[in-house]
This record gives C-alpha cells, sequence and structure tokens, in this order.
C-alpha cells in the first residue's frame, strides 16, 4: 500500500494504492515490519541486490519472448550497466544454465510478465471463494520497474464494482504464463537466491503466498481448470558455481482459495494498521515514533522466525529499545538520500512482450 494522494481519485485509480505479494508476506510475517516500511515509509532495501536480479530477469524475458530461444541479442550494450563484471559472468552462465538444463523453455503461447490484478474484499469474489480479476494500463519507469497504472474494468469486460478499492488490489506481474500449458495453466517465477536454504521446497511452493495469487489469475482465466502447476526458476548467487535449478508444484483450486481467504484477513489487518496507526506530527525522523502501537512478531513470541530471519530485521534495536525510533529512522533516511541511484534500464535492455490475451500496453 505505498498510499497515494488524497484527492479525488482518478478512475481506476484505488485510494488506497495496491498491495503486492512481498507486501502482503513482510506484513504476515509482521505488521510492525511492514508499517515501518509501508505506513512510515523508511526504506531499507538494497538497490544493488535489485540490480542483479533485473538483469537476470531481463535476459529470461529476452529468450524466453523468442519462440524457439535462440542467443542472438539477449545481451544487448548494456545489459549489465552497473553489474560489477563477476556478477555479470554469473548471469551469462545463469543463463547459460537455464536454457541448457530445460528450466528456461521459449514456446509458442508464453506470455512474459503478465499482470495480476486481484481485487480484494469479502463481496469481491466469485463463486468459487476466488477473487475478481480486473484488467489494468501498466507503465514501464526509467529502473525498468513496471507498475499498475490505474484499473479499466473487470476481466470480461464488466465495470468495475462497487466497492473495488475499498482495500488496496493485490498487484503483481507473472514472469512466465502459459493459461494452456498441457494438463494444467502453469505459472513461472524466476528467483535469485544467496543460497540454497533460502529457496523454497515443493511443499512450500505449494502454500506461497505470491505464486498462489498468481494461479489464482490462471483460475480466474480458466474456469475449466482445476490445477495450476507452479514453477520457481531458481538462482543461485554462487559465483564459483551459479546453480540452476527449478522447484514445481501442484495446487487446487481449493488450496487457492484457502489462501486467498488468508489474504483477505491480513489485508483487512493492513488497512486497520494504515488508518487508525497513530501518525506524529512534527520532524520527518519522528514518524515512526508510535511504532509500539502496531503488534510487532517480537511480541507474539515469533522473533526467531521473524526478527533473525534474512540476517536480522532492521528495525530489530527499536523493537528491542535499545535505540529510539527516530534515531534509527533518521539513520536510514540518511543512508537511503546516500545511496547511489539505480542506473536507469534502456528500452533495448528490458522490452515488453505481451502476446495475446490481454491489452496491456504500456
Ligand atoms: S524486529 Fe521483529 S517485531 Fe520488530 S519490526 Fe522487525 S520483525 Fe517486527
Amino acid at each position: 500500500m505505498p498510499f497515494q494522494a488524497k484527492s479525488a481519485p482518478q478512475t481506476g485509480v484505488s485510494r488506497h494504492g495496491h498491495v503486492s505479494a512481498s507486501q502482503v508476506k513482510t506484513a504476515q510475517m509482521c505488521l510492525r515490519k511492514w508499517a515501518f516500511e509501508k505506513v512510515w515509509m523508511v526504506r531499507t532495501i538494497q538497490q544493488y541486490h535489485l540490480l542483479l536480479g533485473q538483469a537476470l530477469h531481463g535476459v529470461g524475458e529476452r529468450y524466453l519472448a523468442k519462440v524457439g530461444g535462440g542467443w542472438e541479442g539477449l545481451f544487448p550494450r548494456g545489459w549489465d550497466a552497473g553489474l560489477q563484471p563477476k556478477d555479470a559472468k554469473m548471469v551469462r552462465t545463469h543463463a547459460e544454465r537455464a536454457v541448457s538444463q530445460g528450466v528456461w523453455q521459449a514456446r509458442e503461447g508464453i506470455i512474459i510478465e503478465h499482470p495480476v490484478t486481484l481485487l480484494v474484499g469479502r463481496r469481491m469474489l466469485d463463486h468459487r471463494g476466488l477473487p475478481l480479476l480486473a484488467r489494468a494500463v501498466t507503465y514501464t519507469n526509467d529502473l525498468g520497474i513496471r507498475g499498475i497504472l490505474r484499473l479499466t474494468h473487470q476481466e470480461g469486460g464488466a465495470p468495475l464494482p462497487v466497492g473495488w478499492d475499498d482495500l488496496a488490489p493485490f498487484i503483481g506481474f507473472i514472469d512466465v504464463f502459459d493459461l494452456w500449458a498441457r494438463e494444467m495453466p502453469l505459472v513461472e517465477d524466476h528467483k535469485t537466491s544467496k543460497n540454497r536454504r533460502y529457496t523454497l521446497t515443493a511443499e512450500e511452493l505449494a502454500l506461497d503466498t505470491q505464486m498462489l495469487c498468481y494461479a489464482a489469475v490462471a483460475l480466474g482465466l480458466r474456469p475449466d481448470a482445476d490445477f495450476v502447476r507452479l514453477k520457481h526458476n531458481v538462482f543461485l548467487k554462487n559465483h564459483e558455481d551459479p546453480e540452476v535449478f527449478e522447484t514445481t508444484a501442484v495446487v487446487t483450486t481449493q488450496r487457492v482459495a484457502q489462501k486467498w481467504e488468508e489474504i483477505l484477513t491480513i489485508s483487512e489487518r493492513m488497512r486497520t494498521v494504515y488508518d487508525h496507526a497513530p501518525k506524529i506530527v512534527g520532524p520527518v525522523e519522528h514518524r515512526a515514533d508510535n511504532w509500539h502501537r502496531v503488534p510487532g512478531a517480537m511480541e507474539e513470541g515469533r522473533e526467531e522466525e521473524a526478527c533473525n530471519a534474512y540476517g536480522k530485521c532492521p528495525f530489530k534495536d527499536v523493537c528491542k529499545r535499545r535505540c529510539p525510533a527516530h534515531t534509527l529512522v533518521a539513520e536510514l533516511d540518511r543512508r537511503a538520500a546516500a545511496a547511489k541511484p539505480v542506473i536507469p534500464i534502456a528500452p533495448v535492455q528490458r522490452k515488453t512482450f505481451h502476446f495475446n490475451l490481454t491489452n496491456h500496453r504500456n
């Protein structure tokens, strides 16, 4: 929910912004952490990590968009802008292995970067308990990052229903979408990871918030389907041996509907926090001083899985009361301001390929 200006909403622009899978996952892990990042807008993102992932996604898009594959044009001039040479080499090896091992398969009928726009709300469900789908106008910014500009209508052409943005719509982009794959629709996502232990097993993949929400798109577009195949294309960031492998799972409509019920619950909690988390009026570094009013994983006995995950939550010193929130916020603001800007991506480095099905255009 990066929140929008309070002026009168433009048609199809949600009053409460959008939620992404990563926001929902963060909120499920710890509502307070989500509030730090998205209500009080305290930035902690590692820009270089994003750059590496973008470069790999760009190469993957260019390969997969060509029916029959082929290496020509995969690494256009500037594709590795901002990457250290050893990382650019690693991405090349990743790509070679993904192709030779069949993890990336360019073929007819797949859609690259298919937009995900799901309406969130208890009245925004179909008879199976799955979310209603909307269509949207998308854009790509100078950094090559895609976004949803506004929603236009429901999938199928009906107008957006009354109350469609009482809760922020769920948005995203499916890396590779094969709606008419043999046996059942297929949803793929490219994942880079430092270590195999951070990657999902097949059992975990079948429970994954992001992938199950993407599966909801497949089931919405293919009401005849009862199953969806999920696939993570995993790229381990190891310069000596850049391993590539895939993990797959098959999920049922029922599993997707169950997950969606969880999404509704957490979305309602996020909205409540946003509406009621008391704001501080005063110096900008004091904006998160009411952090203790938002429930945190630490007090819920989930310190190990939430506060200590991924090398430690950046807000832990505040939650442990080792330092005042405004001191940490001021420091993180200073670091964000001093961070090197991410290098803009030229259109040739990352193109949008939308095939059939949609009118989504940049
Ligand atoms: S330290 Fe723990 S409780 Fe505090 S914001 Fe981070 S995850 Fe939440």
